[in-house]
């Protein structure tokens, strides 16, 4: 029989969560063991170098300057040099008999929060007067901030508000399903409103748009590197398969005998595997943790495509009225990370969010429908040639916040001695983000500080409101 390894804490999956988790507690003293089923950190926000096409290929994941813990932990990290940041979002609309996209900019002006943007927003042509009255109108109703109960869905918000269609179809659709992945119907205004509070109203910082400029797993190595220097025993290419109780110890085995022992445990996984692992335990424990039956996917869809010349300088925008949420220029964005050779061709990757229809969909058909809508924003892309591309279906992607969905995720801390969990679909506050996966890792540290007699605060503050915003914010 293999020998057992020994800790204070055995945290379970090293996705953001379980980093986050780990580098918390080793920094304060605690001997962790992060034990990883795969062969790399950073769980979903992941890249691997795809044999067929020779590159290094990623979902690109952005953050928002509120993402307070995510953007700590990039900092503690070092990863924080390797995030280009953008003040402005460029929306377009497909280019009609044959003329370009049409722009539209949203970006901050020199007016107080909360209309720095609202210059900008004036002017964008994808909006007509009385779309934007509905708008403002529907955006003034979270000035004070979001629901504090998430049980209405949003579509039944737009219909109160009575948003017009093109103020669905250009702002609200755009924000939300590209933020929440989700439809209007599986998400809530609690969880809407927090997208348009944290980022359009609250301050001009809490908007600006961070992009990874290294493909992540190379961008989330750094934290990997900082949770060993701190003494974190990282074993990877370790799945765990069983979870017992032991008399007052954890004991956590793995696919291959490997066995790791410690008073406390945090489960830093996603609900479906969080419920595998628990389905072991004795019926008396299973009960007293949450259900998972109201958790529920969404699928991303990426295209990645490198064309033999370039087919637009920008570096990313926001599509409108297509299948495409999102257009990343990842020439343009890896383009100052060491070793990567200046290009005459250009690389693009295109994101389809809840991609329910592509899931059911072949590489072909996903490709050839891309290039087309693709081609309206862009009429370069019928003349240019395609060197070669690859398409990245990722069916979990993300879990929904479907209404009600607060009255069953659960804390941190369980009512089962020594069991923590942690995990983006945790009770953060936050929708399926990196920065939601950061704070339940955070909130599980100082649940398993505080289960030890120590109160430690391990979470960032939130993004302070500025301008007017600070006299109405809650
Ligand atoms: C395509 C795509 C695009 C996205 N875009 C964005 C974005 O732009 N911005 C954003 O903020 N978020 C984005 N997200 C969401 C974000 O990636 C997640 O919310 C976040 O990474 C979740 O982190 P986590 O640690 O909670 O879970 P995970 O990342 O899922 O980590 C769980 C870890 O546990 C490991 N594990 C599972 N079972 C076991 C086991 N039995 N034993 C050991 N280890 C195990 C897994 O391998 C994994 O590493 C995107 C996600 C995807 C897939």
């Amino acid at each position: 029989m293999s020998e057992i390894e020994q800790s204070d804490v055995i945290v379970i999956g090293a996705g953001l969560a379980g980093l986050a988790a780990a580098v918390a507690l080793s920094g304060a003293g605690a001997k962790v063991t992060l034990l990883e089923r795969k062969p790399y950190v950073g769980g979903r926000a992941y890249s691997y170098p795809h044999p067929a096409l020779e590159e290094v290929i990623d979902s690109q994941h952005v953050m928002l300057g509120c993402c307070t813990n995510l953007i700590d932990l990039c900092r503690l990290s070092g990863a924080d040099k390797h995030i280009r940041w953008y003040d402005a979002i460029t929306f377009l609309e497909p280019g009609v008999q044959g003329k370009s996209a049409r722009r539209s900019v949203i970006e901050p002006g020199f007016l107080p929060s909360p209309g720095h943007s609202s210059f900008s927003f004036l002017k964008a042509p994808m909006l007509s007067a009385g779309d934007k009255t509905r708008i403002a109108a529907g955006l003034l109703g979270f000035m004070r901030g979001y629901p504090a109960t998430d049980d209405e869905p949003f579509s039944e918000w737009l219909k109160r508000t009575k948003q017009t269609k093109r103020a669905i179809l250009h702002f609200w659709e755009p924000v939300v399903v590209g933020a929440l992945n989700d439809s209007f119907e599986r998400c809530s205004t609690r969880y809407a409103g927090q997208v348009f509070y944290e980022s359009f109203l609250k301050s001009a910082e809490g908007g600006r748009l961070g992009i990874p400029t290294q493909p992540m797993s190379e961008f989330y190595e750094g934290v990997a590197e900082l949770a060993v220097q701190q003494g974190v025993a990282l074993r990877l290419r370790t799945s765990v398969d069983r979870l017992e109780n032991v008399g007052d110890e954890w004991l956590a085995t793995a696919s291959k005998g490997e066995s790791y022992r410690a008073p406390s445990v945090v489960l830093a996984l996603p609900f479906e595997q969080t419920q595998r692992l628990v389905g072991g335990l004795p019926e008396a424990d299973r009960v007293k943790l949450p259900g998972f039956d109201k958790f529920v996917h969404a699928p991303i869809t990426t295209v990645h495509v490198w064309f033999d010349r370039a087919v637009t300088e920008m570096d990313h925008a926001a599509l409108l009225d297509t299948r495409i949420q999102w257009v990343f220029n990842k020439s343009r964005i890896r383009r100052d990370e060491p070793g990567v050779a200046e290009e005459t061709g250009q690389y693009l990757e295109l994101v389809i969010s809840a991609s329910f229809a592509e899931l059911e969909m072949g590489r072909e058909e996903i490709l050839s429908s891309a290039l087309k809508e693709l081609a309206g924003f862009f009429p370069g892309v019928k003349d240019a040639k395609v060197v070669k591309a690859g398409i990245l279906k990722e069916a979990r992607a993300t879990f929904s916040v479907v209404p009600g969905l607060d009255r069953v995720r659960p804390e941190a801390k369980t009512t089962i001695a020594g069991l923590f969990l942690a995990g983006d679909w945790t009770r953060t506050g936050w929708p399926s983000t990196m920065e939601g996966a950061v704070r339940s890792g955070r909130l599980a540290a100082e649940a398993v500080a505080e289960a030890a007699g120590n109160r430690v605060r391990f979470l960032t503050p939130d993004a302070p409101a500025s301008g007017l915003m600070q006299l109405v914010s809650r």
